[in-house]
């Protein structure tokens, strides 16, 4: 930003990047103890509106992050991509726990090995369960990620790539 007397200059992608890093609106898809964390995190101590994402959305369409939060079973993958795909761009996707990243210690048939083998994630939270604090480092984690995100990055070869990849259109 170039600030001289009286006047301030700066880029448009940045202010875009700001307003849309401290407005997000999540979409809670819990399905496990992770959830309950992240009641957590909602409530008056930790308190995710400090940052802007206090404004659930229970649609995917008025929602532009989604945050994966528990053991997500094979047959629920489908269902899961639904969501994805319902969401207008630009969405982002956080993955919360073990469970959502990796399928945590559920190393079984009907568990889905981690979310991204359905949808692409843009950041992931460690810990089984992680605490308020981790949710939050993944909150800020993914804001920096949207503040910094080249405002053609939706239109771009490389994006329409890594959606075909996962056969979404
Ligand atoms: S990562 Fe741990 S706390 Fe989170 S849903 Fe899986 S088993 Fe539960």
């Amino acid at each position: 930003m170039y600030v001289g007397e009286g006047f301030g200059l700066t880029q448009m992608e940045k202010v875009i990047g700001l307003a849309r890093a401290n407005s997000i609106w999540p979409l809670p898809f819990a399905t496990s103890c992770c959830g309950i964390e992240f009641m957590a995190t909602m409530a008056a101590t930790y308190d995710l509106g400090r940052f802007g994402a206090e404004r659930l959305s229970f649609s995917p369409r008025q929602a532009d992050l989604l945050m994966v939060m528990g053991t997500i079973a094979k047959k629920m993958g489908p269902v899961l991509k639904q969501v994805y795909t319902q969401m207008a761009e630009p969405k982002w996707v956080i993955a919360v726990g073990a469970c959502a990243s990796s399928g945590g210690i559920f190393d079984t048939y009907s568990v889905l090995q981690g979310i991204d083998k359905v949808i692409p994630v843009d950041v992931y939270v460690p810990g089984c369960p992680p605490p308020p604090e981790a949710i939050l480092d993944g909150i800020l984690k993914i804001q920096e990620l949207i503040k910094h995100e080249p405002i053609r990055r939706r239109q771009s070869e490389e994006y329409n790539q890594l959606l075909q990849s996962y056969n979404i259109d």
